[in-house]
């Protein structure tokens, strides 16, 4: 033994990196360096290798540093050291001194002496010698290289000790015996504790049976090394416990799918620091290869100072459950009319899209609304109906292919997802084709359709449900423009502003028909004049909205917002008070015969309580009907004719004027004009504008004077703007012309000035 030896054997055991951890291995003498996770097969075939690569070069001497440590090893490594020859003790030659180092005499109990009489097989208890002889045999043999082993010696007390043992082979040149080293390790603590581990692990295993999962307590490392493993982990994983249990076969983690890995190790550290209970569901992939799913359980077990000693946790499997909620998901996804993917699906597509696919091609939506729908429903039943929106899915899904997806977002609308277009043209092409392909079967049910068209990189920054709500916007609007052809109309910012802007004049006529601002709409008095008196005899009341954000805001862009919304009801009573009131001031200034003409929506005629109010008007300002005349649009007559000719005749027959607004440009045509309940027909713009550009011969405008005096009405001329038009209208016997020649909409005052100057 040399005491002059100053090199201390350290082996470096870690669970972490870092700089400090580093330097420390960097100390002269330090032999072995490990990270955690540590097990102890790990440590000891570490050192058993280390060993073995040195063992052949100290052993001959050849390198005096590897022989200095050979002796540190020998005379003080906390784990004995045996030394055979041929199988017996060392006990000559120049080896003879490394037979039994102090630390063996320690863990067996046994002096030297004893043992090199008596040799190892003695001491061995009997249970483990036949597996330790076996194994020297093969090491003596040479099939292999060395063998450990767990075995326990029998102590001079008669108790036993357990072991961990490895014994290497080697042998020196020109020697011509064989040598085995056997290195000893103390485990009788750890086996101590597997064993009190192993006896809980039972009683626990039987309150764990029938849990359709395993239960576990493990280390807080990465590799989730398992210091116990329930029995129903054979079941859920297809390994047994002793395959986890300190990673034996393989470690917890390797069975995780590698997806989840370092993601849940994550959220472990993250919910440890605050002590917290956690739920995780994730799959794993089971020995037979199939993969399954699992909810784990887990809490962490901390020691006094508040560090994790270990996990303990359930894991159960849930793969039926995913599976049950996939088919839930899939009825969720679909519509149950077409079967088609509905909208919740195509915001799904739409957000992973966003968020997980770098996407270089050009991607659009294109919405086909289909409209009036409800109107076949309500003829022919719902069935029928619904047979058509199959009939129309089946059409637009032959279109479908790896680039062009097909969802619908409510019973009427459909979105196709088109990747990888070209330029805007092949949009075009392709609205071209759906057109074509619904054109054949709606224009048989009266059916019509709008498509609205959304390029997505022209939107990049907004969100799906921007997104969504961007494309009905242009759906709706190309519902709004159809007529004969559906039009197709491309999503721009404008839409947007407009939106924007209906929902502010809505807001602000919502606020009128509360109550709030009187003053919000008011009324303009376009002159009308009697063509053969030269006289005026009437004005047209034209509404105006005068919006304290908008500025004033013309009638054709509040009344239809105020038509959608229903608002019309109430801001067409407030503006028939204001024609009541200009009546009576009329009447008061000496105009007793001059009427108001009032234009008025279907809706209001159509609301049950309208005459009723009308009434109560006449009589709260006096008025004489005969100086009212509502102006209603052909339009009022595409739905409900016979109700809306009906309300019409009551009016009549309470002595008000009806006259038919915009003559010529609707559906009606003389043939129908004989049945409508009107006095007065106004004929439109467009037969007025034809005089400046047609010969008196070439025009109609004449020949529906005529009709119309034929049915018995009136006719009034609308926008007139020149002296010529006014000359031919005088020549055909129109009795009324109203125009810009004759004056423009004036402000209550001015309509009385202009009505004095025009007497005189
Ligand atoms: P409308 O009843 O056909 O009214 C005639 C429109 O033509 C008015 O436009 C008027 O200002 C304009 N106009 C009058 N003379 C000429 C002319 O010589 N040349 C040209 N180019 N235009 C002329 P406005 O005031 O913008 O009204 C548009 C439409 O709004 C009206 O068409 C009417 O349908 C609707 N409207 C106006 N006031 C009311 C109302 O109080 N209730 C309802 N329901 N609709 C209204
Ligand atoms: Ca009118
Ligand atoms: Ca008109």
């Amino acid at each position: 033994m040399r005491d002059s030896i100053s090199l201390p054997l350290v082996v470096v055991l870690t669970a972490q990196n870092g700089p400090k951890v580093d330097v420390l291995a960097l100390r002269p003498g330090v032999v072995i360096y490990m990270r955690k996770p540590l097990t102890e097969a790990k440590v000891s075939t570490e050192i058993a290798n280390h060993l073995e690569s040195n063992m052949n070069d100290v052993i001959r001497g050849e390198t005096p540093g590897s022989e200095i440590l050979f002796e540190v090893i020998f005379w003080r490594a906390p784990f004995g050291m045996f030394l055979s020859r041929n199988g017996k003790t060392c006990i000559s030659g120049k080896y003879a001194k490394y037979a039994i180092n102090p630390m063996f005499e320690q863990i067996t109990g046994w002096k030297k002496e004893y043992l090199i009489e008596q040799g190892w097989e003695h001491i061995t208890h009997p249970e483990d010698l036949e597996e330790d002889r076996r194994n020297f045999h093969l090491l003596e043999t040479g099939r292999v290289q060395y063998y450990e082993l767990d075995k326990r010696f029998i102590k001079p007390d008669g108790t036993s000790v357990w072991t961990h043992i490895i014994v290497i082979a080697f042998h020196e040149e020109g020697d011509i015996h064989d040598y085995q080293i056997c290195l000893v390790q103390d485990i009788q603590t750890r086996k101590l504790l597997e064993k009190a581990l192993e006896e809980s692990e039972r009683s626990k295993g039987l309150l764990l049976s029938p849990l359709p999962g395993m239960a576990y307590r493990c280390n807080y490392d990465s590799e989730w090394t398992m210091q116990f493993v329930s029995e129903g982990c054979l079941a859920l994983t297809g390994y047994t416990p002793q395959d986890l249990r300190w990673n034996k076969r393989l470690s917890f983690n390797d069975v995780i799918l590698p997806e989840y890995r370092d993601k849940l190790f994550e959220e472990w550290k993250r919910k440890l620091a605050f002590h917290e209970h956690f739920t995780f569901e994730y799959e794993i992939l089971a020995a037979d290869g199939t993969r399954k799913w699992v909810s784990e359980h887990v809490q962490g077990i901390f020691d006094a100072d508040g560090g994790v000693e270990a996990l303990e946790g359930i894991i159960l499997d849930i793969t039926e459950r995913k599976k049950y909620e996939r088919e839930l998901v899939t009825i969720n996804e679909h519509d149950q009319v077409t079967g088609l993917p509905n909208r919740s699906a195509l915001e799904k597509f739409l957000y992973e899209r966003q968020n997980h696919a770098v996407i270089e091609a050009k991607q659009a939506l294109v919405s086909i609304n289909i409209r009036n729908v409800y109107y076949l429903s309500k003829s022919f039943g719902a069935e029928y109906s619904q047979g058509l929106i199959i009939r129309i899915s089946e059409i637009l899904g032959s279109l479908c292919n790896h680039s062009c997806r097909l969802f619908t977002t409510s019973p009427t609308r459909f979105v196709y997802h088109l990747e990888s277009y070209g330029t805007k043209l092949d949009l075009d092409e392709f609205y071209d084709k759906v057109s074509s392909l619904l054109q054949g079967l709606l224009s048989i049910e009266r059916v019509g359709w709008g498509i609205g068209v959304l390029e997505l990189d022209m939107v990049p920054e907004k969100n799906v449900r921007e997104v969504l709500r961007d494309l009905l916007i242009a759906s709706e609007e190309s519902i709004d423009r159809f007529e004969d052809v559906a039009p197709v109309c491309y999503f721009d910012d404008e839409m947007v502003l407009r939106i924007d802007r209906e929902a502010q004049i809505m807001r602000e006529l919502g606020g009128l028909a509360m109550g709030e601002d009187n003053e919000l709409v008011f009324l303009q008095y376009q002159p009308i004049l009697d063509l053969l008196s030269n006289q005026v005899c009437g004005f047209e009341e034209l509404a105006r909205m005068q919006s304290p954000q908008l500025g004033l805001v013309p009638p054709l862009d509040f009344i239809p917002v105020a038509e959608k919304s229903k608002l019309i009801i109430s801001i067409g009573y407030h503006i028939l008070r204001k024609a009541s009131q200009f009546l009576l001031r009329l009447k008061s200034e000496g105009y007793a015969h001059t009427g108001v003409s009032v234009n008025i929506s279907a809706i209001q005629l159509l609301k049950k309580d309208f005459i009723t109010n009308l009434k109560s008007l006449v009589v709260e300002f006096g008025t004489d009907p005969k100086r009212i005349i509502f102006e209603v649009t052909e339009s009022v007559f595409t739905s409900n004719f016979k109700e809306i000719n009906q309300a019409l005749a009551e009016l009549r027959d309470y002595g008000f004027g009806v006259a038919l607004d915009d003559f010529g440009t609707g559906y009606s045509s003389f043939a129908r004009e004989r049945e409508l309940n009107i006095n007065l027909l106004k004929i439109d713009k467009y037969f007025i504008d034809k005089l400046m550009i047609l010969r008196d011969e070439n025009t109609i405008t004449g020949d529906i004077i005529s009709m119309a005096h034929k049915l018995g009405h009136l006719v009034v001329a609308e926008e007139v703007e020149h002296e010529s038009q006014k000359k031919y209208l005088e020549r055909h016997g129109c009795d009324m012309i109203q125009g810009y020649l004759i004056s423009r909409p004036l402000d209550e005052d001015a309509a009385l000035e202009f009505l004095k100057t025009h007497q005189e």
